[in-house]
């Protein structure tokens, strides 16, 4: 029975030189059984890397609203809003400092706020500005123009309580997100979902091209572990769900799934305290792999138990019927020891 923690070992050390750390055993037994996949979207099938688009100060932003007095450019809309996203590290706001060009001087802001799943706020020379998505200028009931959502992302800014205009950015699919779905699908994954904070133009047409069974758009993060809990309570019988996400505003769902899988190079902190499983190299086709050394990891122990009893049984009815020899009694012992041993070992190759 040496041969289990074995397996369980040789499995981990696997999958860690495939770039893949397993936090503990019971893990990969879970993982073995999962046949629903939960992904964020920002930064873990996408790059989350987003460049600036277009940027629209009100009144060219086809909102019917004449650019009049105070009207700014479109370099002063960006360098509110890379101003006021100076302290954030969610990817939007790193694309913006980095469009800007503009050194983070934090003489010129104050009191910045970052709400998970809306934006910033920040007072910046003195203004209030508010940098983030349209949930955000719900909440701060300030009407903006309809920006054109469908080709991105969207960063809404306002100044002082006024809409500014916005700026459109977009962020690429990782290059081996499609191919990980459906090499997913080919292991057993049944179930393919995304969730997201982002519009649902943009999340719809990420989910398209990737073939997601569903889309859930514009969550926040308390929002997204609600729907993995709903997803959880439709599981039937032993059938797992696991959830991939890079952590930003997604920690609580990493801790609330079967399994959570993080993405272990962009990925905060706390998603990789919160997570299971860490993805050394932020690629989706990593999952697969977890995915295939957990099942052969499993299958390698039942192999095992079925091996090592079934030899075993045999011997004590060739022992009552008295055809048993000693050597094959030191078969049934250290024979079916060392096969079960040189067989646990080839969990070590993914
Ligand atoms: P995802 O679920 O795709 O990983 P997030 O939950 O990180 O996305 O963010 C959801 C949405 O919230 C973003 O698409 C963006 O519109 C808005 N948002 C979050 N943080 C910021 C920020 N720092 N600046 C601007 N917008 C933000
Ligand atoms: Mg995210």
């Amino acid at each position: 029975m040496v041969s289990i923690p074995l397996s369980f070992f040789a499995s981990i050390g696997g999958a860690s030189r495939a770039g893949v750390l397993v936090k503990g055993s019971n893990y990969l037994e879970a993982l073995s059984q999962v046949t629903c996949m939960v992904f964020d979207k920002t930064g873990t099938l996408t790059k989350g890397v987003f460049e600036v688009q277009e940027v629209i100060p009100a009144g060219d932003a086809g909102d019917g609203s004449a650019p009049g007095e105070g009207s700014m450019s479109g370099q002063e809309l960006l360098e509110y809003a890379a101003l006021a996203e100076s302290a954030s590290t969610h990817p939007i706001s790193e694309c913006l400092r980095r469009a800007c060009g503009l050194q983070p001087d934090l003489g010129r802001v104050k009191d910045i706020t970052e709400t998970g799943g809306h934006g910033v706020t920040a007072l910046v020379d003195g203004k209030k500005v508010a940098a983030g998505n349209r949930k955000m200028m719900d909440k701060l009931g300030i009407a903006c123009g309809r920006g054109p959502e469908e080709d991105g992302t969207m960063v809404y800014v306002a100044v002082d309580g006024r809409y500014a205009g916005c700026i459109r950015i977009a962020d690429s699919l990782k290059e081996s997100s499609a191919e990980a779905m459906a090499a997913l699908r080919r292991i057993g994954v049944k179930k393919l979902v995304m969730l997201t904070g982002d519009n649902p133009a943009a999340a719809d047409r990420i989910g398209q091209s990737l073939g997601m069974d569903s889309v859930l758009s514009e969550l926040l993060p308390g929002d997204k572990v609600e729907k993995v809990e709903a997803l959880l309570s439709e599981m039937p019988g032993k059938e797992k769900l696991a959830f991939a996400g890079d952590g930003i505003n997604d920690a609580p769902v990493l801790g609330r799934a079967d399994v959570g899988i993080a993405m272990g190079a962009m990925g905060s902190d706390a998603a990789i305290e919160a997570a299971d499983i860490v993805l050394m190299h932020d690629d989706p086709m990593q999952i697969v792999t977890a995915i295939r050394i957990a099942k052969k990891c499993m299958r390698i122990v039942y192999e095992n138990i079925v091996f090592a009893i079934g030899v075993k049984l045999l011997c004590l009815l060739l022992g009552a019927l008295g055809i048993a020899n000693m050597w094959l009694a030191i078969f049934a012992d250290v024979g079916v020891l060392v096969i079960a041993v040189l067989n646990a070992i080839r969990a070590l190759r993914v």
